[in-house]
């Protein structure tokens, strides 16, 4: 069988590697990006670039936004422009962006109503393995839009996760994200204890980056460091989203997440001084000073 055509709606760090992919994949695709500069690259290779979401959305059977946060996937998906307003009925939607559960169930209700399928399918993983077919999907609708995913999420992840009904794959990216934010901030600060103490930095990152706290996260912003190199693969600002949005969703079910909430004080001060496009790494350069 001839594989769906797909629109991609976000051409940012991972949008962009996950077109790249379907590409290479040979997918029929169709890119959209607010900024629309940075979709040339496609349109000189040949792929049909829209100029709104709603545009690519009337091209595709299954279409898949990977933007920013809350209000960039609402601006995507609603609105004339919007890519519900292109979606034919029986469209399979989906966005793979980190975002709330609340907004997930949002769109899947407007969906719904457009006779169209919606999953919320949040990714684990970062630029390579966007480009590289290498993604951990966390899909949250119903088994039958699973189902039907499945040869598109194939191609663009090592694993594909059915994880329950809509909401439950933003729900378990978002907990999965706040314990990298807490685990990250903690590191920024330990990294400035040594700093401020006078401790051998070299030695100390040898016991740190060998103990039981160097997880990969660790291992990537001991990488940073080393390098000096802060560009972003996920950026800090989007980290500081994520946590934020833990931190209300918790909230919501009575649950306080008393450890993200100084994290999320550690990440916003990053992003105060300026850190906020850089690697969420980057924010061992703000920890320990007001
Ligand atoms: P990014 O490189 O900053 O790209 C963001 C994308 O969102 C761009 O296409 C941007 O368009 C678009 N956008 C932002 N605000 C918008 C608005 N108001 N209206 C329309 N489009 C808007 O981010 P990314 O790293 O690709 O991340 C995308 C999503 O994946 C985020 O939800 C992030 O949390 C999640 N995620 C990222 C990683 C990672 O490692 N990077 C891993 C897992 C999940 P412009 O080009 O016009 O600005």
């Amino acid at each position: 069988m001839s594989k769906p055509h797909v629109a991609i709606l976000g051409l940012g760090i991972m949008g962009g590697g996950m077109a790249s992919r379907l590409v290479s994949m040979g997918f029929p695709l169709t890119v959209y990006n607010r900024t629309r500069e940075k979709a040339e690259r496609y349109a000189a290779s040949g792929i049909f670039v829209a100029n709104t979401p709603r545009e690519a959305s009337a091209r595709a059977k299954v279409v898949i936004a990977m933007v920013a946060d809350d209000a960039a996937s609402r601006s995507i998906w609603f609105g004339p422009a919007g890519a519900l307003a292109g979606a034919a009925p029986g469209t399979l939607l989906l966005d793979s962006s980190t975002i709330s559960v609340a907004w997930v169930k949002e769109l899947a209700a407007a969906a719904m109503e457009k006779g169209c399928e919606f999953l919320d399918a949040p990714v684990t993983g970062t630029k390579p393995h966007a480009s590289s077919g290498e993604l951990f999907f966390m899909v949250g609708g119903s088994a039958a839009g699973f189902d039907r995913a499945r040869e598109v999420l194939s191609a663009l992840g090592r694993e594909v996760l059915h994880l329950g009904p809509s909401g439950s794959g933003a729900l378990i990216k978002l907990i999965n994200n706040f314990v990298c934010g807490v685990e990250a901030a903690s590191f920024a600060e330990a990294m400035a204890l040594v700093n401020a103490s006078g401790l051998d930095r070299e030695k100390s990152i040898s016991v740190l980056g060998n103990s039981a706290l160097a997880s990969p996260l660790i291992k990537r912003m001991l990488t940073s460091m080393g390098t000096n190199d802060f560009t972003p693969n996920f950026p800090l600002k989007l980290m500081t989203k994520d946590i934020g949005y833990a931190i209300n969703e918790a909230g919501r079910v009575g649950v306080p997440l008393r450890t993200a909430l100084p994290a999320l004080d550690v990440f916003k001060n990053a992003v105060e001084k300026g850190l906020g496009d850089q690697d969420f790494s980057a924010v061992v350069k703000a920890a320990g000073k007001k």
